[in-house]
């Protein structure tokens, strides 16, 4: 095995060990979690190294990056978990396998609408991102605003509605972010016994907190650091 795919794959199984210590805590199976790489600022050369590690499943929070690195790395499945303008939401479409950022009741339709006329068999997947911390810095729907729109969005014929993102506040200790994840999970809770058609899943926890997050209920966690090692400057907005 090359180092650089025998060092990723070492980080994927330190990163997989954890998740099922977690699982095993909180008396889960660590099949229903699934671990996104996240690689945004990561070059294609190393995510081509990673997919060979067996990190099959990649984040990205740009479009304009994630185009050049699915073109540049086959194997993958690309998830969008950055804030997503409406003017490249076909793009994105064209690019990801998941859009885990739909933050407003526009863009859902918008994509609605462009996933229609792309015709393609089934609904696209995507996820609704909620400011749970209600965090002025942060995406995502106030939750009382999902619970007003998610009617609406469930009768969008185009998308399949997973469930529920949210990025949680940075936090001193990763036990802060606790409540964050507690939040997402009632919150998804409380809207799929008002309503059918919201599915089951929880993005949540990122390198210093996913632990946490699986405890706590996870179906998707979003590692980079923790597998690609600290990110050069200037740090992404997330
Ligand atoms: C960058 C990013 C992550 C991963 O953060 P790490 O600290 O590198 O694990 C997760 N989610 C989102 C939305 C991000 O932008």
């Amino acid at each position: 095995m090359p180092p650089a795919v025998a060092d990723l794959a070492g980080a994927r199984d330190h990163v997989l060990e954890v998740i099922a210590r977690a699982c095993s805590r909180a008396g889960r199976d660590p099949a229903e979690v699934t671990l996104v790489a996240v690689s945004k600022t990561v070059a294609p050369e190393r995510l081509t190294a990673a997919v060979a590690a067996g990190l099959t499943t990649l984040g990205e929070n740009r479009v304009q990056e994630a185009e050049a690195k699915v073109a540049a790395v086959p194997g993958a499945a690309w998830h969008l978990i950055g804030p997503l303008q409406s003017n490249k939401a076909r793009r994105a479409l064209a690019t990801f396998d998941v859009i885990e950022s739909v933050d407003s009741l526009d863009l859902a339709r918008r994509l609605d609408r462009l996933a229609g006329d792309a015709a393609a068999a089934g609904r696209f997947p995507v996820l609704l991102q909620v400011n749970v911390d209600d965090d002025g810095a942060k995406a995502g729907f106030d939750p009382t605003d999902l619970e007003a729109a998610l009617g609406q969005i469930l009768e969008l014929a185009h998308l399949e509605i997973r469930g529920l993102m949210t990025i949680g506040r940075l936090v001193d200790r990763p036990e802060e972010a606790r409540s964050t994840f507690v939040a997402l999970r009632r919150l998804g809770e409380r809207l799929r016994s008002a309503q059918a058609g919201l599915g089951p899943a929880l993005s949540m926890g990122m390198s210093a907190d996913y632990a946490i997050a699986v405890e706590e209920g996870a179906t998707i966690v979003r590692v980079g650091q923790a597998i690609f090692g600290h990110r050069p400057h200037p740090p992404h907005p997330a």
